[in-house]
């Protein structure tokens, strides 16, 4: 063979060795190109291999770093959605996000729950779900300032309850440009204030319920005070006619004190029930041999209907016997002598039951329902003529409850009233 020959030779193998390189290399790049567009289409594998060469291995080692990476951001990124997602669902508060055009982009179950919703809210519009002007102009407001709006929406539920929901209207803005981007829509908030508002109530209400009985009697001393001044000589038996009605106003106002107090403090709960086992037949002869002496001076009768043997009651027998005065001088006071008064106690399944009935003047059908609020009277001046500040019965209903039972009453006008109460029996 001669040395051309041999120098072919040698050219030709160094030119296959590079074809073959070059080969091997171009082969891996296209496996790290696919493995790159794959892993863009969020396709990954554990392991990658695009041939022996050392960069080969550094390639696949550097694509499984990025693979994992990707991996556990992709984790974290779903598992802040999951969390955002079981947060917003777990809200008490109706949480919904609206784009520029007002159309619900997201929302959680609560804001179906406080609007009482049951189709799908997401894709409509705020006035479609909501049908409330208010919020559709404080939404276009707060989109439209870039600032926050808040309003309030009473909504009537499908078991046709009343409920008050402060709506607030925050707009979507980005950090940089505020203009162009308050524009992209809102989070609106809703806040259910339904009891808040009831409280106000209740607290206002009390206040006017107070100080009108506060005013009479201030009035009453005020003007006969003013006589008492004026007059330089009394007479001694006008005098004692003063301070007599002066007394009687007094004994009104302490009891008002004592009956307020009792009842704020039976509200908040820090009244502890002392509890005992109590027989209810004897309880009930107790309090009924007291009331026929009582009731000797107004000639009405009283009588106890009862067994003499009932399951045993766990209560406060003081707060029983507080619970049976009230009725009892209720069943009194607003009936006319030669009337009788029934008491009754049975055994109903799982409770006992006790009644109050008289032969009084009833209460209108309207009044029933209220005559366990706080200051309610039939007619406030029959009532005050009796002495009556109406807080009686919402004391006996505080007790009743903080024993586990429940009150109600049914009456007729002119025929008579009868006040129910059951109170659970302990667990054998
Ligand atoms: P207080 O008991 O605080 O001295 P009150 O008797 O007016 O005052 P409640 O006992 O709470 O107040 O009763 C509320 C109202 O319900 C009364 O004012 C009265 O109009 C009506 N009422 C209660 N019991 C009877 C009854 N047995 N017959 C007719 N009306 C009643
Ligand atoms: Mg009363």
């Amino acid at each position: 063979m001669s040395l051309w020959e041999l120098v072919l030779i040698f050219v030709f193998c160094i030119c296959v060795a590079v074809t073959i390189w070059l080969y091997a290399r171009v082969r891996s790049m296209v496996r790290v190109g696919k493995a790159l567009d794959e892993l863009s289409r969020g396709i990954r594998h554990k392991k990658y291999f695009f041939g022996n060469s050392k960069a080969s291995r550094r390639w696949a080692g550097f694509i499984e770093g990025l693979a994992a990476r990707l991996e556990q951001l992709e984790d974290q990124v779903q598992k802040e959605a999951y969390d955002l997602k079981a947060l917003l669902e777990n809200m008490a508060e109706g949480v919904a996000i609206v784009d520029e055009n007002h159309v619900i982009q997201e929302a959680n179950l609560a804001v179906g729950r406080l609007f009482g919703i049951k189709e799908v809210l997401i894709g409509r519009s705020v006035l479609e779900v909501f049908r409330n002007a208010d919020l559709e102009i404080i939404l276009r407001k707060a989109i439209d300032s870039g600032k926050r709006q808040q309003c309030e929406i009473s909504v009537t539920t499908d078991q046709s309850q009343e409920r008050v929901v402060e709506a607030s209207v925050t707009p979507i803005i980005h950090p940089s440009t505020r203009e162009a981007h308050a524009r992209r829509g809102a989070i609106l908030l809703f806040h259910d204030i339904t009891e808040f508002k009831r409280v106000e109530n209740v607290r206002r209400e009390f206040v006017t319920n107070v100080s009108h009985e506060l005013r009479t009697p201030l009035s009453v001393f005020r003007g006969y005070l003013e006589i008492l001044l004026a007059q330089r000589r009394v007479d001694i038996s006008e005098l004692h006619r003063i301070l007599s009605i002066m007394n009687k106003h007094v004994s009104r106002l302490t009891s008002l004190v004592d009956e307020l107090v009792d009842l704020a403090r039976l509200e908040t709960g820090r009244v502890g029930l002392e509890p005992l086992v109590i027989k209810v037949p004897e309880l009930l002869e107790r309090i009924v041999n007291d009331w026929r002496l009582i009731l000797k001076e107004s000639q009405q009768e009283i009588e106890l209907i009862c067994p003499r043997e009932l399951p045993l009651l766990e209560a406060d027998p003081a707060r029983m016997e507080q619970v049976m005065h009230n009725l009892l001088e209720n069943a009194s006071k607003y009936s006319e002598p030669h009337t009788r008064i029934t008491v009754r106690a049975e055994h109903r399944d799982h409770v006992i039951r006790i009644t109050v009935s008289d032969q009084g003047m009833g209460i209108p059908a309207q009044d029933l329902p209220y005559i366990f609020d706080r200051f309610y009277r039939v007619d406030k001046s029959r009532s005050r003529d009796r002495g009556g500040m109406g807080l009686g019965l919402s004391i006996v209903k505080q007790i009743i409850e903080l024993h586990g039972g429940r009150i109600w009453a049914e009456s007729q006008l002119e025929v008579g009233t009868t006040i129910y109460l059951e109170l659970p029996l302990m667990p054998e």
